[in-house]
C-alpha cells in the first residue's frame, strides 16, 4: 500500500471512529434523557399510591404496605425534630431576625444570613 494509501486509509479510518464516537454519545445523551424521564415519573407514581394510601382509598399490602408505614414513621420523626428546634430555640430564647449568621443544612457550615451558596460544600441556601 502507498503511503497516501496509508494515510488517507487512516483519516478515513480515524473520522469513521470519531463519527461513531459522536452518534453514540448523541444517543447516550437520549438514553439519559429517558432515564431520568422514567425517575421522574417513577417518583410520580409513588407519590400517586402514597396519595391514596394517606386517603385510604388503597388497600396496600406486602412491600407497598412497608413503605408506606416508612413514609409515616419519616413523617413523625419530622414533627418531632421540628419540636427539637423549637425546644432548642425557646430555651434560649432564639430571635433570628438580628443575627446576621445563619448555618449550612447540608454541611453545617456558619454563613452570613444573606449568604446565596454554601462556600464549603456549594448548597444553595434559602
Ligand atoms: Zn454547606
Amino acid at each position: 500500500m502507498a503511503l497516501f494509501d496509508k494515510v488517507s486509509g487512516f483519516a478515513k479510518n480515524a473520522s469513521d471512529k470519531t463519527a461513531v464516537m459522536f452518534e453514540t454519545a448523541k444517543l447516550n445523551s437520549k438514553i439519559s434523557a429517558q432515564e431520568k424521564a422514567i425517575a421522574a415519573l417513577t417518583l410520580r407514581l409513588g407519590e400517586y399510591y402514597l396519595a391514596q394510601c394517606d386517603a385510604g382509598t388503597l388497600a396496600v399490602e406486602g412491600e407497598a404496605a412497608e413503605i408506606c408505614g416508612e413514609i409515616a414513621a419519616c413523617r413523625q420523626n419530622i414533627v418531632s425534630l421540628q419540636a427539637e428546634i423549637e425546644a432548642v430555640r425557646a430555651a434560649r430564647d432564639f430571635d433570628e431576625s438580628d443575627t446576621g449568621v445563619k448555618f449550612c443544612p447540608e454541611c453545617g457550615e456558619a454563613l452570613a444570613s444573606e449568604a446565596r451558596f454554601c462556600p464549603r460544600c456549594g448548597t444553595k441556601q434559602e
